[in-house]
C-alpha cells in the first residue's frame, strides 16, 4: 500500500477502514537464500537494500521479539556525522546522506528533522580538538561550523555560560545533524522490505547455527530449522550471546544505556546539545518532551534496565549546563543493551565460518548508522566485498593493530 496525502484524506472520510497491515506475517519457509538474524534497524535496512538495490530475492529476517522491540525503538533518535577518523567519518557521512533521502525512498514519514547538533566545548584545548574534528568532517564532505561563545549564545541563550566549573566557551555545530523518529525507521524499512518480497518472521528466536565443516548452512530457531546459503547476524546488544552459538568469541561487551523523557514543554531546544565536560545530551521531541541521556552503566549486563548512579550522573550533567531542566518532571525512562567494541567502532565483516556474516559493535552510536550499515552489509553479502566506506570495520583489526580509536565521538571502553 502506498501512502499519500490524498489517501490519508480519503481514509479519514471513509472511517479509516481501508488501511491494510504494513507488512505480512508469513510462516517460515524451509529454505532461503539469505537469512538475516535480528529485526532491528540494521537487520531490516540490510534486507531492504539487499532486495531493492542488490537484486536479491528469497530473504528472511528472523526476529526473536517484535519489530522495534530492541534498540531501534529505545534510542534517543540522534543522527549526525561528526566523527574524526578516516575509517569512520566517510561512513557516517554516507549514512547522513541516506537519511536525507530516506522518506522519499521508502515512502514513509520517519520525521527526519535536521535541526542541528552542537557539541559544547569548555576549554581552549577542547576547542582545538573540536576545530580539528570539524576540519576532518569538512574534508570528508560533511558540514561543520566552529562557534564561539557568542555563536552559542545566539543558538541557545538559556544555557549557563558562567558555570564556575564548566564555563561554556563555544561549540562545534553540525547543522545537518538532528533527530529521526526511531520506531518509524523500523516500520518504514520493514514495510519496504516486505514490499520487495522479504519474509519478516517475528517471535522467531535463533537458538543455534547449522555449521558443517566450517560452512554455515542455516539456523535453528524456536519455529524450526531454516536452511540458508548465507546467514547474516545483526543482533546489537545480543551479539556475544548469539555468536557464541556459532563458537565465536567477540571483542564486544554488553552494557545498559538509559534514556529519559520529560513532560511536554514549549519549544526551547533548537536541535541536539551535548555537554563537553561530562555525559549529558538533550533534544526536544515534536511532542515537546525533553529527550536526554548520558553515559552507559559501568558494568556488563543483558538486563534492559539501568541503575540509579547513572541517573544521578546524567541529571548532574543537565543541571551543569541548563539549570532550568531541574524544574521539568521526568515522565519515562528506560534502558537498552548496547554492544560496545573495544575501540568504540563497529564491525561489518565476514567471519571465518563460510556463509556466516557479522554486523555489530555499534554501542550507543548505531541508530545514526542504520541506513549505511544496512547498505554496506547488503553490499558485503551480495558482492562478497566490503563497501568502500566500510573497509576498516573488520573483525580482525585488533589482531593487526588497526583499531579505529575514535576519540571524536563514541564510546571509550577504557573508562568502563
Ligand atoms: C537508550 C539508548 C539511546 C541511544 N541513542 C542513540 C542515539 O541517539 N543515536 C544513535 O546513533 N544511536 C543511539 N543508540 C544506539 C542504537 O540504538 C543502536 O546502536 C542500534 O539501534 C543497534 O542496531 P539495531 O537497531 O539493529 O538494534 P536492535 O533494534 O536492538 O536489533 C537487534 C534485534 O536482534 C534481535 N535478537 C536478539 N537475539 C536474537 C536471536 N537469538 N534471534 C533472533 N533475533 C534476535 C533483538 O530482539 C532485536 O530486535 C542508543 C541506544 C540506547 C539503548
Amino acid at each position: 500500500m502506498n501512502y499519500s496525502g490524498f489517501r490519508v484524506f480519503w481514509e479519514g472520510l471513509t472511517g479509516n477502514a481501508g488501511w491494510k497491515p504494513a507488512w505480512r506475517d508469513p510462516d517460515p519457509r524451509a529454505e532461503y537464500d539469505i537469512v538475516i538474524v535480528g529485526g532491528g534497524g540494521h537487520g531490516l535496512a540490510t534486507a531492504y537494500y539487499l532486495a531493492k538495490e542488490f537484486g536479491q530475492r528469497n530473504i528472511a529476517v528472523v526476529e526473536k521479539g517484535w519489530i522495534g522491540s530492541g534498540n531501534v525503538g529505545r534510542n534517543t533518535t540522534i543522527v549526525r556525522s561528526n566523527y574524526l577518523l578516516p575509517g569512520n567519518e566517510p561512513f557516517y557521512e554516507f549514512s547522513l546522506k541516506l537519511w536525507e533521502g530516506l522518506e522519499q525512498d521508502f515512502n514513509f514519514n520517519a520525521m527526519v528533522s535536521q535541526r542541528g547538533i552542537v557539541n559544547l566545548y569548555h576549554s581552549d584545548a577542547q576547542r582545538d580538538a573540536f576545530a580539528r574534528r570539524g576540519n576532518a568532517m569538512r574534508l570528508a564532505g560533511a558540514d561543520a561550523v566552529l562557534l564561539d561563545q557568542d555563536g552559542i549564545r545566539e543558538l541557545c541563550p538559556f544555557l549557563d555560560f558562567d558555570n564556575a566549573r564548566f564555563p561554556i566557551r563555544g561549540g562545534l555545530w553540525q547543522p545537518r545533524g538532528g533527530t529521526v523518529r526511531h520506531d518509524a525507521v523500523a516500520w518504514g524499512y520493514a514495510r519496504g522490505a516486505d514490499k520487495n518480497g522479504v519474509d519478516i518472521l517475528q517471535n522467531c528466536e535463533v537458538t543455534g547455527f547449522q555449521i558443517d565443516n566450517g560452512v554455515c548452512k542455516g539456523v535453528e530457531t524456536s519455529r524450526g530449522k531454516i536452511r540458508a546459503k548465507k546467514v547474516a547476524v545483526c543482533v546489537a546488544g545480543s551479539s556475544s550471546r548469539v555468536m557464541e552459538r556459532a563458537g565465536m568469541r567477540l571483542p564486544i561487551e554488553s552494557h545498559v544505556l538509559q534514556a529519559f523523557v520529560t513532560e511536554g514543554l514549549k519549544p526551547i531546544i533548537p536541535g541536539v546539545i551535548t555537554f563537553g565536560a561530562g555525559h549529558f545530551y538533550v533534544s526536544q521531541s515534536d511532542k515537546g518532551g525533553l529527550v536526554f541521556g548520558g553515559d552507559i552503566d559501568g558494568y556488563n549486563t543483558y538486563a534492559q534496565r539501568g541503575n540509579l548512579p547513572v541517573v544521578e550522573d546524567v541529571c548532574e550533567g543537565g543541571m551543569a549546563i541548563m539549570p532550568m531542566i531541574g524544574r521539568a518532571r521526568v515522565l519515562r525512562m528506560w534502558g537498552g543493551v548496547v554492544d560496545m567494541s573495544m575501540d568504540g567502532s563497529p564491525f561489518i565483516d565476514k567471519t571465518a565460518i563460510e556463509g556466516l556474516y557479522f554486523n555489530g559493535g555499534w554501542c550507543y552510536g548505531g541508530f545514526k548508522a542504520t541506513p549505511a550499515s544496512g547498505y554496506c552489509y547488503a553490499h558485503l553479502i551480495a558482492r562478497g566485498e566490503p563497501h568502500p566506506v566500510a573497509v576498516d570495520y573488520r573483525l580482525d583489526r585488533f589482531r593487526h593493530g588497526a583499531m579505529i580509536d575514535e576519540k571524536g565521538a563514541g564510546a571509550q571502553p577504557n573508562l568502563h
